[in-house]
Formats: structure tokens, C-alpha cells, sequence
């Protein structure tokens, strides 16, 4: 760009990731940039999370945006001081059917540097009682090196600091976006202007644009989460992903997962009554975030269903050869879902582009998905 004319300009509303993600890389980009969020923080599915960016178990363009992800993670934790750090992810195996779908993923589709460890392996990855109950549950593991594990409570929120401090952005929080059209932004303070406007307000999209929103099929997903003391030390290891996951990432599709899903539906018929993905990661403070449990609802409801919260622990519990978890937290996730497709991209105006993720990746992806709307300007 020419350094006797302004750069062009660009208003995201939004200070999830995918908001952020697209400032950061209009800041990369030379542009100048305005981030509009509504909150004094931003406090709704990216601080929610697991954190998990679990790159090596997505699939098709997900898989794509998420491997253009883990790059930009580990340069946001050295140049906004993001707690970001390569974890990996451990798929762990406690039944047949969940071995067959490792082998499987191994023999057909193996994602960079996975390796397939014994069960022995795989409960010393945990830190687990050799020889004890726990540890003889588990069949085999699947080791996936490449995956971060990002602290999600401080993520955005030091991004968002890092676009503030940069002499091209500035992050306006307290502001209402009440309307968006070509080249404005109106706001609770006021009207902003900009050459281009990207709206990333996750599944709060049908407040500004219902008519996408609905056509979209866009609904709030809820989930049940929870933090934990480790039961045990752990060693600040992998993000753990159980059978549950083996059904809900594009990685692992394919008849072993049909096969899984089917002898689970019979034995554990809880486990998807609450659409759980029973899965962890390790935070550097020694305790776990744990979950997780799925609703669709057009509204959600914000009460926690003690008994989905109860599965979701016991069966973490048991992974992990505890008679029972400490709980010093639990709250409710939010994040967009649809059955229409994983990312809802729209131009409802010229120069408007609105990216809503509607499947719970924003960790993963999010960071790709933003470097490549940028890129396409
Ligand atoms: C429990 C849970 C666990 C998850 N685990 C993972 C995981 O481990 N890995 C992973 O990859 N993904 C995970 N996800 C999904 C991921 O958190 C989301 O996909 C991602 O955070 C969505 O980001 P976003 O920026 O679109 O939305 P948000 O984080 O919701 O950000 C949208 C922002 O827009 C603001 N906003 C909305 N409307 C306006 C307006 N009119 N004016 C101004 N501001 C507005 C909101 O206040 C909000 O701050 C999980 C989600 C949940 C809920």
C-alpha cells in the first residue's frame, strides 16, 4: 500500500476468535482496523471452550483452515503472548470397536506424525497407576503430535489487547452494533465507517441479520462444561479425546466409526441422549477442562442439567481412575450450529461480509478462516 494514502479501512464486529482472527490478519495485511464488541470482554464461546485446537482430527475444508491454523497459534503466543502450546491430541481406545477405529485411521488416513500407541503407552501418556484399573481399560492410542492446546480464558482477551496496542488497530468494546450496511456501522456510540465490514458475531448473526440467520438454519448450540483438579499429576500433556469424539470429528468417519456408533447406541444409550463428546485438556494451572454435552434449541436455556453434568464427570472420572472429580467450576458454551453446512458466508451488502462457524471449531479453524477472507478482499 501506498504510504501517502490512508490504508483502506475494515470494521469487524465481533471479539470472539473468528472477529479476531480476521483483525489480525487485516492488521498482517496493512489495513487499518476496528473491532466493535458489545462486551466489556468478549465472555461468550471463545472464552468457553476446551481450547483444543485439534487440527489433526478434522477433515475436508475444516481440515484445510485448521492445518493454516496451527502456524498462526504458535505466532500469536510469540507475538501477543497467547498461552498456546503444542499439546498434541491423544484418541484414547477403551473397546475394540474404538482400537478398530484408530488402526483404521492410521492404515487410511493418518494425519502427519500420528502414531498408534499400546494401551500400556497410552496410560503412561495420562500418567496413570501402571497395573491399575484405569490403565488396563485402555486398549490403544492414537497420537496426533501436531495439535495446540490454547488457554482459552486468556486467549481472545490477549489478542484483542495485541490489536489494540498495534499503531494501525484499535478494539472498541462496550459497543452495541445496531446495523451494518455498505461501508458503515451503526452503534450504541455512534457511526463508524469503513471500505469493508465483516460481521462475526457467532450465534448471535440472526440479531443483525435475521433473514441469513433463519435461512441459514442458524441455532444455538448449548453445552455443559466443567473445570477439574487433576486427579493425579499429569504433566501438562495431550487434549484427550475419547470414543464419543471418534463420532463427532471428520477424521475418524468411516466404518469403523459406523460400527463404533452402533455398538455404543446400544450399550450406552446416556451417552447419546446428552450428544456427548467426552473429551479434556490439560491447563498449565494443573486443572482440566472437561465436557461435553450438545443441545440444539432456537433459545437456549441456561440451566445445567445436573445428571448431563454427572455423566460427562463420571465418565471422565473413570478415564482417568479417580473415585471422583473435584469440580471448581461449571458453566454453559454457546456457539452457532446449523444442519445447512460448517460455515455460513455471506454478502448481504457490497463490501459486507458476514463468516459465522456453525459447528464448534472456532478454536481450530478460526485463525485460518480469517487469513483466507482477508486474503480474498
Ligand atoms: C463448550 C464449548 C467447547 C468448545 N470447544 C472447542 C474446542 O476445544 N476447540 C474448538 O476449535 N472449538 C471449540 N468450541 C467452538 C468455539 O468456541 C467457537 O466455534 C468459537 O468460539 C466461535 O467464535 P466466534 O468468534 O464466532 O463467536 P463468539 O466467541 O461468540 O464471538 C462473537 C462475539 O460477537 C459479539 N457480538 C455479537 N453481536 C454483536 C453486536 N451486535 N455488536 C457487537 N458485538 C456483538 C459477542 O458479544 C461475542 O463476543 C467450543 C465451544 C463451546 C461452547
Amino acid at each position: 500500500m501506498n504510504s501517502q494514502t490512508p490504508a483502506p479501512s475494515i470494521a469487524i464486529v465481533g471479539a470472539g476468535i473468528v472477529g479476531l482472527a480476521h483483525a489480525v490478519a487485516a492488521l498482517d495485511a496493512g489495513y487499518r482496523v476496528t473491532v466493535i464488541e458489545q462486551d466489556a470482554a468478549a465472555v461468550t464461546s471463545s472464552v468457553r471452550n476446551f481450547g483444543h485446537v485439534g487440527a489433526s482430527v478434522q477433515a475436508g475444508e475444516l481440515g484445510e483452515l485448521a492445518r493454516e491454523s496451527l502456524p498462526l497459534w504458535l505466532g500469536l503466543a510469540e507475538r501477543a503472548g497467547v498461552e498456546a502450546r503444542r499439546s498434541g491430541t491423544l484418541a484414547v481406545a477403551r473397546s475394540d470397536a474404538e482400537a478398530a477405529v484408530l488402526h483404521e485411521v492410521l492404515a487410511e488416513r493418518a494425519p502427519e506424525g500420528a502414531r498408534l500407541l499400546s494401551g500400556a503407552a497410552a496410560a503412561a501418556e495420562l500418567r496413570l497407576a501402571p497395573g491399575g484399573e484405569a490403565a488396563g481399560a485402555i486398549r490403544a492410542g492414537l497420537m496426533l503430535p501436531a495439535d495446540i492446546t490454547a488457554n482459552p480464558r486468556t486467549a481472545v482477551a490477549r489478542i484483542a489487547a495485541w490489536i489494540a496496542g498495534h499503531e494501525q488497530g484499535e478494539v472498541r468494546f462496550r459497543t452495541t452494533v445496531h446495523a451494518v450496511d455498505t461501508g458503515l456501522v451503526e452503534t450504541s456510540r455512534g457511526r463508524i465507517e469503513a471500505d469493508t465490514v465483516i460481521v462475526a458475531t457467532g450465534h448471535l448473526l440472526g440479531r443483525l441479520f435475521p433473514e441469513l440467520a433463519s435461512t441459514g438454519g442458524v441455532r444455538e448450540c448449548a453445552l455443559q462444561m466443567a473445570r477439574v483438579r487433576a486427579p493425579h499429576a499429569m504433566g501438562l500433556g495431550p487434549a484427550v479425546l475419547t470414543g464419543t469424539s471418534m463420532l463427532r470429528y471428520g477424521r475418524f468417519d468411516g466404518p469403523a466409526a459406523d460400527a463404533l456408533r452402533d455398538e455404543l447406541t446400544a450399550q450406552r444409550p446416556e451417552l447419546f441422549e446428552i450428544s456427548a463428546n467426552v473429551m479434556l485438556t490439560q491447563q498449565a494451572d494443573g486443572t482440566l477442562l472437561v465436557g461435553d454435552s450438545h443441545a440444539a434449541h432456537d433459545a437456549a436455556p441456561p440451566f445445567l442439567d445436573e445428571r448431563w453434568s454427572r455423566i460427562l464427570l463420571d465418565e471422565v472420572a473413570t478415564l482417568l481412575g479417580a473415585p471422583r472429580l473435584d469440580v471448581l467450576e461449571r458453566w454453559q458454551g454457546l456457539y452457532a450450529t446449523s444442519t445447512a453446512g460448517d460455515i455460513l458466508r455471506a454478502s448481504p451488502a457490497p463490501g459486507v461480509h458476514v463468516v459465522t462457524l456453525t459447528t464448534g471449531v472456532g478454536m481450530t479453524v478460526g485463525l485460518g478462516l480469517g487469513a483466507r477472507t482477508i486474503a480474498a478482499l
